[in-house]
């Protein structure tokens, strides 16, 4: 299988980028990424002044998708992640939105045999995994997006539901479309509210291919049990409109639901939820069940 080592990184989305691993459609491809502080911290010890700050949030790639043009809607399939060694968690006073963290720490946490062990004054816990990617996107089409940037390119969205067996579609804007991805967490609970997650060096198994469904308004994701429409903006108001107009014009223009059916449905079974409120725009997204869908005829992409 095609692999592309996390000596392969870079910390900004362009287009101007040489791609570095070509990729046919539908290709099982392996991504190898860095934890977001490039694994620098590697015990409690290791404090935040020893980091190399220019080394925050890498991507691994580009990755040149085969057939790949501007405006194409590519799929992106999440196969694996696989954990290459331990999870990581800081408190940095004055980042994220807990106003009080006052003392900066380092938690390294062991992540193997399925549990992440969170060790308390209070206990140790073993949480359920429940791995994600943080950091995954398309070049933009013009300039260049750092790194920790979310935005209508994918970016740094830190959205839960992208794990094993989602499908994430994104709109290209490049030729080969120059697609990235990193900053993996083994957990993370929606917000992000401290900053990070549980940040974790993985290998990544992907595959891409183009979803001829042009109408659809992107980033999205399908999941087992739902779809999402997620969005990105400097405010909660303007990222949370724009997921909910992009579900509703999913909604109505590609699953066939009357604007009525669609607003009610929406209300009645729809879930807003917040992926992170710490990076540089915020991230909502809004999920509808599956299972609505199919109770209603709506057969899923391409079918
Ligand atoms: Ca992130
Ligand atoms: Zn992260």
């Amino acid at each position: 299988m095609k692999t592309l080592s996390k000596d392969y990184t870079f910390y900004a989305f362009s287009g101007d980028l040489p791609a570095r691993l070509h990729v046919s459609q539908n290709e099982l491809f392996v991504l190898e990424s860095c934890d977001c502080f490039s694994d620098q911290l590697n015990s409690d010890q290791d404090t935040l002044d020893s980091l190399d700050w220019d080394k925050i949030n890498p991507a691994t790639g580009p990755v040149a998708i085969a057939g790949v043009k501007p405006g194409d809607i590519v799929r992106i399939d999440i196969q694996k992640i696989e954990f290459t060694g331990r999870s990581v968690m800081t408190t940095i006073p004055g980042s994220g939105v807990i106003s009080g963290i006052t003392e900066p720490s380092t938690r390294v946490m062991d992540n193997s045999d399925g549990v992440l062990t969170v060790v308390t004054d209070k206990g140790v816990l073993s949480l359920p995994i429940e791995p994600m990617i943080g950091v995954i996107g398309l070049a933009p089409a013009e300039g260049s997006v750092p790194t920790g940037t979310p935005g209508k390119h994918g970016g740094n969205m830190d959205c839960k539901l992208i794990g094993e067996g989602a499908k994430l579609y994104l709109e290209a804007a490049v030729d080969g479309g120059l697609f990235g991805c990193g900053d993996v967490h083994a957990l993370m609970g929606d917000g992000e509210v401290l900053v990070c997650g549980a940040e974790t060096p993985a290998r990544i198994t992907l595959s891409a291919s183009i979803l001829n469904e042009p109408k659809l308004r992107t980033p999205f994701i399908e999941t087992d049990s739902v779809y999402a429409s997620v969005a990105s903006a400097a405010t909660t108001e303007d990222a949370y409109k724009m997921a909910v107009d992009n579900m509703f014009d999913f909604l109505t223009s590609i699953a066939g639901l009357s604007e009525g059916d669609a607003g009610r449905l929406m209300s009645l079974v729809g879930n807003l939820k917040f992926c992170q409120v710490v990076d540089p725009e915020v991230t909502v997204r809004f999920e509808f069940p599956k299972e609505i869908l199919t109770e209603l005829g709506f057969k899923g992409f391409g079918a």
